[in-house]
This record gives structure tokens, sequence and C-alpha cells, in this order.
């Protein structure tokens, strides 16, 4: 969730955020914060009308319902140990602005406690010397409080420039944790949010979902031939062949080493196993050499599964399925396409 509120609607979200929180006792964790910014800012509708429901109901944010709301909504697991110090970092800040809102109603309490004692005077008054005096008083305390405003108006804005490019730090920490150094692409963790999030899709919308396990043929015998520098450029090769191949909400990954994988909702297994024979088809074609020297280093091909996703199966069973067609497609001698068995055959057997 990328927040790109000004500063100016970003201070108004943020002490909108506190007060609400305040005002249905829910702790002021980091957490809790972003719920009810985005609450306050509207930039959730799903997250707007789940607490308006809930507010209407009257339920008590208790930790345990905080905690379900986080789940449910904002449940996308980035790496613990990148966001645990911004996490800190945005704790410190949360606080310090409570404390300058509890400053600033401090200072307004006082104020206005001011304020009836001179109005009191004012009404006691019978005219003559005192009414000047009074003005005088109320004018100096206007100032005052004034000058207060101002000075919080300042240290809030502060804070919240402070929010800000934290959450922004926050952003570019997460896309950096999921996405491989050397190709640019997804990584495994990566894949594992994606999948986790299209098999949920697929399950709402009533639409298939494929996915494609690629391994690159006889590598180890290239990178001795070649070195493993080389060996590098080719894998960054094969992640932009799969780029090139896939479009709109496809997801291709490394999945490690040498082995990729690719995510096709909307798709069932006989299109993703087109897809998958277009990209086997493009790296096969493609010659390597080396630019600067005309050092050819031949052709690369690459060895691919495709499974597509059963009604209630575990996530881990498609992979598993798709990793046994990629070596089925092995045995069967490389630079092949292989689909996972049909239930369909099995049972033909003992009919
Ligand atoms: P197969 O066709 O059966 O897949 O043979 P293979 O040689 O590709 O398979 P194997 O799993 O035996 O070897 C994979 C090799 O991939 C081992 C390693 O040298 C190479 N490799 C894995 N990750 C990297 C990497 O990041 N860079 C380079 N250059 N090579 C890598
Ligand atoms: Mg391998
Ligand atoms: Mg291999």
């Amino acid at each position: 969730m990328h927040h790109t509120d000004s500063l100016g609607q970003a201070k108004e979200f943020g002490h909108e955020a506190i007060r609400l929180m305040e005002q249905h006792g829910v702790a002021p964790h980091p957490d809790n914060f972003t719920i009810w910014y985005d609450y306050a800012s509207g930039s959730r509708p799903e997250v707007t009308k789940a607490l308006d429901a809930l507010i209407a109901e009257g339920a008590e944010f208790n930790a345990e319902l905080c905690r379900e709301l986080l789940t449910q909504y904002y449940d996308d697991e980035p790496d613990p140990l990148v966001v645990g110090d911004a996490c800190d970092r945005l704790a410190d800040l949360v606080g310090k602005i409570s404390e300058q809102i509890g400053v600033g109603a401090d200072s307004h309490h006082a104020y206005c406690d001011r304020l009836s004692d001179i109005t009191r005077g004012i009404g006691s008054t019978d005219g003559g010397g005192t009414l000047p005096n009074l003005v005088v008083d109320l004018l100096s305390e206007t100032r005052s409080m004034l000058a207060k405003n101002r000075a919080m108006a300042d240290e809030l804005g502060k804070t919240s420039a402070q929010v800000d490019n934290l959450r922004r730090n926050l952003d570019e920490a997460r896309e950096e944790a999921l996405t491989d150094a050397l190709t640019g692409i997804g990584n495994r963790k990566h894949f594992d949010l994606a999948l986790k999030s299209a098999a949920v899709a697929a399950v709402d919308d009533e639409e298939p979902l494929s996915l494609i396990m690629c391994d690159i043929d006889h590598f180890k015998k290239f990178n001795d031939t070649y070195g493993h520098r080389i060996g590098d450029q080719v894998i960054k090769v094969t992640a932009r062949v799969l780029r090139e191949n896939i479009k709109g909400r496809d997801v291709a990954v490394r999945y490690g080493g040498e082995e990729f994988a690719v995510i096709l909702p909307h798709t069932a297994l006989r299109d993703a196993v087109i897809v998958a024979d277009q990209i086997r088809r493009t790296l096969a074609s493609r010659a390597l050499m080396n630019k600067r020297t005309g050092e050819s280093y031949g052709r690369i091909t690459m060895s691919l599964g495709v499974s597509e996703l059963r009604p209630g199966e575990p996530l881990e069973q498609l992979v598993k399925r798709a990793d046994e067609a990629l070596y089925q497609a092995k045995r069967e001698g490389r630079n092949r396409v292989s689909e996972e068995t049909r239930p369909e055959t099995a049972i033909s057997l003992s009919a």
C-alpha cells in the first residue's frame, strides 16, 4: 500500500486516526495506526466498510479484534527483519504524535479555563476600571494560545513528514525483500505470496489458475565450460525471456538457482502449456554470444512442467505436480514441456 497523501493531508489523517483510536479504545500500536490511518483517509474502501460496520455494532476493539483486522486486510507477511526496525521507529513516532496532541490538548484546556475566568470577571464587573484590564488579559492569553498552536502545528508537521518518509522506506524495503537481485524479477518469497493471493482470487472469481515450473538444462555443464559469471548472464537472459512471454497479471519469479516459476491466473492447463512452449521456443532460438568479444556460447534450453489448481487442494500439491511434470520433461530428453498427469488417466485404468 503506497500512501501518496500530501503533508497537509497526512497530518490531518494522522490526527484523525489517533483521535479515533483514542475514542474506540484502540491500543496505539503502529499496526493499528496503519488501519486507522487508512480508515481516516478512506484510502481502502474494504477497511472503511469493515470498521464502519464494527463501530455501528459497538464492537470492542480489543487486541484480538485488531489482530483479526490486520490478518484480514494487511497480512502480506513482510520480511520481519527488514520491517522490525522500521516498526520500532514508527512506534516512536506514533508515541511522539500522541504526546504532541496531549500537549496541545493541555494548553487548550488551560486556555479555556483562563477564558472562563476572564468571562466571569467581565460578567461580575460593574464597568469602570477593571474591564480594560480584562480585555488586555484576554488578548494576551489568546496570543499565547495562538503561538502555542503554531508551534504545535510545526512540530506535528515535522513528525508527520518523518512518518511519510518512514512509510516510503518501508515500502521500498518490502519491494526489495521480494525481488531477486540478479534478475530484477520476483524471488521465492514473492512467489509464495503471489501464489497464495492468486489462489484466493481464483476461487473467488471461479477462474482457473495454472503454474509453470522451469529449470535450465545441463546448466552445470554450461557453468563448467564458460564460467559462473557467464552463467549468471544466462540466468538474466532467461528471466527476460520469461518476462517477454507473459502479460498482465501473470507473475514470473526466480524460484532459486537456475529454476523459475510462472503463475498464470485466469488460465487453464491447455493455455498454460501453450505459454510454456512459447517460453521454451523463445529461449532455445536465442544464440548466446558475448557482444564485446563475439565469442559464442551456443544455445541454452529449458525444461518446463505445467499444472492447474484443483478445487480445495493445498498449494503444495499444485507445485508438486508442476515439479513432477518438469522432471518428466527432463527424463524424456529435456528442451520440452510436460503437463501434469490428469486424475482421469489414473481412474480409467481401474474401469
Ligand atoms: P538438468 O538439465 O538436469 O537440470 O542439469 P543441471 O546441470 O542444470 O542441473 P543441476 O541441478 O545438477 O545443476 C544446476 C546448476 O546450476 C548448479 C549450479 O552450478 C548452477 N547454478 C545454480 N544457481 C546458479 C547461479 O546463480 N549462477 C550460476 N552461474 N549458476 C547457477
Ligand atoms: Mg535445478
Ligand atoms: Mg538444471
